[in-house]
């Protein structure tokens, strides 16, 4: 049946070795982890690493006093090395949540740490805890190399190209004739674009990753390659998926939509969560590329 078969897939898919390290804070409140340090002059910083990267608390966020909150008491704890898909139907919140685990928006109720500090919307704060990659690639007039270094000008070139083979930028660096080449942005396709704001991003020091939709515009084989790429940043990842492939590969999976939000591995959510499995239905039935139009029945 369906269930095997996908749990062949996403053991093939994502290897071993990855720690489980999500927590849906309301479900497992057991969870014993240590209470955020802060920083003051009499008590410094311990040298031990802070094992919550981000946590979301009671969040509540509507986009107006009268619209339907978007998250509703929201709670969510992301520990090193993890590895979230954020899915849902289109609306969901998948975005929304993007957005306030990045510190791009602020919840009417509860709180928003990365890495105990509270998100308060400070662009140079916000950058040293975690790069977010937007649908909407960004690039500018400017050399593939400037481009590419701007979340990291002190990056030398050898990082940049190492980091351009293993995102498999590199045919399209040849073919603009080096990483010293100008671009000009409305020469590059879309999923052109999305590659290198994901170099960019991966050059970026910030430990904790979190994909929006970053590579819809490329194929399932490249998506694959950015994905792990970022899987192995010490921070952790999330990604907003859009394809049954890159929820198979995170270790565990958030649901948004219908509902209160569930957190689980795939195979528990396939059990769990009706709108997982019509989510499923959809992806498994979609093709890659959009289908030919079905000609209309006739005579009716
Ligand atoms: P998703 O990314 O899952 O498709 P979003 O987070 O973008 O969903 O949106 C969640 C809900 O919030 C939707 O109902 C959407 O229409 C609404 N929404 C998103 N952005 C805005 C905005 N800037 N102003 C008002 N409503 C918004
Ligand atoms: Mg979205």
């Amino acid at each position: 049946g369906l269930q095997p078969a996908l749990h062949a897939l996403v053991q093939g898919v994502a290897g071993g070795g990855l720690r489980f390290a999500v927590t849906l804070d309301r479900i497992l409140s057991s969870t014993a982890i240590a209470p955020p340090v802060r920083a003051s002059p009499t008590h410094p910083v311990p040298a031990a690493p802070e094992p919550v990267r981000a946590r979301l608390r009671g969040v509540t966020f509507r986009y107006g006093p009268h619209a339907r909150p978007v998250l509703d008491d929201f709670d969510l704890t992301l520990t090193d090395g993890a590895y979230l898909a954020v899915v849902g139907p289109s609306g969901a919140g998948k975005s929304t949540l993007a957005a306030l685990l990045s510190g791009l928006l602020q919840p009417q109720a509860g709180t928003v740490r990365l890495n105990g500090v509270p998100v308060d919307g400070d662009p140079a704060v916000l950058a040293r805890h975690r790069v977010l990659i937007p649908q909407e690639a960004y690039v500018f007039t400017g050399t593939l190399l400037d481009n590419l270094r701007y979340l990291r000008p002190d990056a030398d070139e050898r990082r940049v190209t190492t980091a351009v083979d293993r995102l498999g930028l590199g045919a399209l660096a040849c073919r603009l004739g080096g990483l010293g080449a100008t671009l000009e942005p409305g020469a590059l396709s879309a999923g052109e674009r999305q590659l290198v704001a994901t170099v960019r991003a991966y050059l970026s020091p910030a430990p904790l990753a979190i994909l929006d939709e970053a590579t819809c515009h490329l194929d399932p084989t490249a998506e694959a390659t950015v994905e792990l790429a970022f899987a192995d940043r010490p921070g952790g990842l999330v990604v907003v998926a859009h394809r049954i492939s890159s929820a198979l590969r995170a270790r565990q999976v958030l649901i948004l939509g219908d509902g209160r939000p569930m957190l689980g591995r795939h195979e528990d959510l396939l059990t769990r969560s009706a709108t997982y499995r019509e989510l499923v239905g959809h992806w498994l039935g979609e093709p890659e590329t959009a289908r030919p139009p079905r000609p209309l029945p006739l005579g009716g």
